[in-house]
């Protein structure tokens, strides 16, 4: 580390008004990188598009960002705000000579294309302007005065050396009439002012650095490190649509997906270290690396997904879960938890968690200790809870009353119970369930009983022994 210049890498989203997972994935590759190596990570919005650049959309992204944890160093850089920059530097070019100005307008542009269509030739328009100083005083574009022969090649991380002609490339706009600059032009002098030295993102901007590293080299400035992404497909592999499931990453928040276990499947959705599909951040943040970024696109898949995050659920720590239940919460409009129900579902994590495949599924098994007294029972609870089974029920009321509250224990009274009625444990198991927690399906009885504790646990035989069905 010590003899390494400082990484930079960036994120520039288009704010579009959601952040899309190709997006998110984008991101945390370069945050990842820039974290392992002790680098800076900074943000630009491409806000250039003016009608879709409305702070709500900006919003979504910088929310998308905070969901997943990506922390960016410095302020968020609007390129729009920029737009002086780019002209003081197309000037510059112009000045230095490799740039020119173009007088020619739209329709000499389209008269060029008919013609050479209709001989049959290269619509790539070469003009005119390009080494003329007869200037007239009429509108002008500024383009840049990009080599006509060679090639021009993209030392790619992931693609490996890509060359393209330059024969293929025509005099790009860097300036256009009204003095804006050009989406292509924008993206070079704000990746060189801020200081990128990797250039981390998905490979649909392939083309597109060809004529970015024309501009570091008219401009002579050193060209970044160039790793194009292949896109994400759908489990069909066709390119990601709405039709393969969702594709803004706060869709996958709302429907309960902690942000390490999003972290972790993003990750590993186009890179790869060995065999390894469950890691936490601090591995990610050790081993991830531009070399280990495949070639091929990858596929999202949601039974991965649902795999990855019922890791990270058993894994996270469960006062963390109940933080993040409380932000999954009001990120999607429901009521809040009490302390009390905090404290419950807290002291409850530990029999919730294991199997749990989103955070939903935890409060849904978490309702026996988050509903008060008395319980509204569903349909099949009350059906399990007959006249005999309501009899055993109000006899272990009393044999529970001076039992000791320990796992080993309750076994062995609830045990002799079914015993004493001839009855197999799984048997009296149902009404027990119904009791304590108003449904047939819930954590073991023994947990329940555990958690809630003696008084509670009492509390709902009693109701459920007295039912009157
Ligand atoms: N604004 C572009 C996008 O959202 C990204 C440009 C870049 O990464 O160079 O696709």
């Amino acid at each position: 580390m010590s003899n390494e210049a400082q990484i930079v890498t960036r994120i520039a989203p288009s704010p579009t008004g959601m952040m899309h997972i190709g997006t998110a994935r984008t991101g945390l590759f370069n945050w990842l990188f820039a974290r392992r190596h002790g680098g800076k990570f900074v943000l630009r919005i491409e806000d250039t598009d003016r009608e879709r650049s409305t702070p709500a959309a900006t919003q979504a992204i910088l929310d998308g960002m905070a969901w997943l944890g990506l922390d960016h160093d410095g302020d968020a850089i609007s390129q729009f705000e920029r737009a002086p920059r780019h002209r003081e530097v197309a000037e510059a070019m112009l000045a230095n000579g490799t740039a020119y100005k173009c007088f020619s307008t739209q329709e000499e542009i389209a008269a060029f294309r008919d013609a050479a269509r209709e001989k049959g030739e290269s619509t790539l328009f070469l003009s005119p302007w390009r080494d003329r100083t007869d200037h007239p005083d009429a509108p002008y574009v500024i383009r840049l005065k990009a080599p006509r022969e060679g090639t021009t090649v993209i030392a790619d991380q992931v693609q490996g050396d890509v060359t393209i002609q330059n024969t293929t490339l025509d005099d790009m706009i860097l300036l256009r009439s009204d003095g804006t600059p050009t989406y292509m032009h924008a993206v070079v002098v704000d990746d060189h002012d801020m200081g990128v030295t990797h250039v981390i993102r998905g490979d649909d901007h392939l083309n597109n650095a060809a004529r970015q590293i024309q501009v570091y080299r008219a401009n002579n400035w050193p060209e970044p490190v160039w790793a194009h992404i292949p896109l994400i497909h759908g489990e069909d592999g066709k390119k990601l649509s709405k039709r393969h499931g969702a594709t803004g990453v706060m869709e996958y928040a709302e429907m309960g997906i902690p942000a390490s276990a999003m972290r972790n499947y993003l990750t590993r959705l186009g890179w790869s270290h060995g065999d390894d599909e469950l890691f936490t951040d601090a591995q990610a943040r050790e081993w991830f690396d531009l070399k280990g970024i495949g070639k091929s696109p990858a596929r999202l898949d949601m039974k991965k997904l649902a795999n990855v995050t019922g890791w990270h659920i058993a894994n996270t720590d469960d006062a963390d879960l109940v933080t993040e239940i409380n932000a999954f919460l009001a990120l999607t409009n429901q009521p809040g938890l009490s302390q009390a129900q905090q404290d419950g579902l807290k002291a409850a994590m530990y029999c919730l968690k294991d199997r749990a495949k989103n955070l939903p599924d935890i409060l849904d098994k978490a309702r026996f200790v988050l509903e008060n007294r008395p319980l509204a029972l569903d349909e099949k609870a009350v059906n399990s809870l007959d006249p005999v089974s309501r009899g055993i029920l109000n006899e272990l009321t009393a044999q529970l009353q001076n039992a000791s509250w320990t796992r080993d224990t309750l076994e062995g009274v609830l045990n002799t119970a079914a015993d004493s009625h001839g009855l197999k444990f799984g048997k009296l198991a149902g009404p027990l369930r119904a009791a304590l927690s108003g449904r047939t399906v819930s954590p073991s009885v023994f947990d329940m009983m555990l958690v809630l504790g003696r008084e509670e646990t009492l509390a709902r035989l009693t109701d459920a022994a007295s039912l009157d069905t």
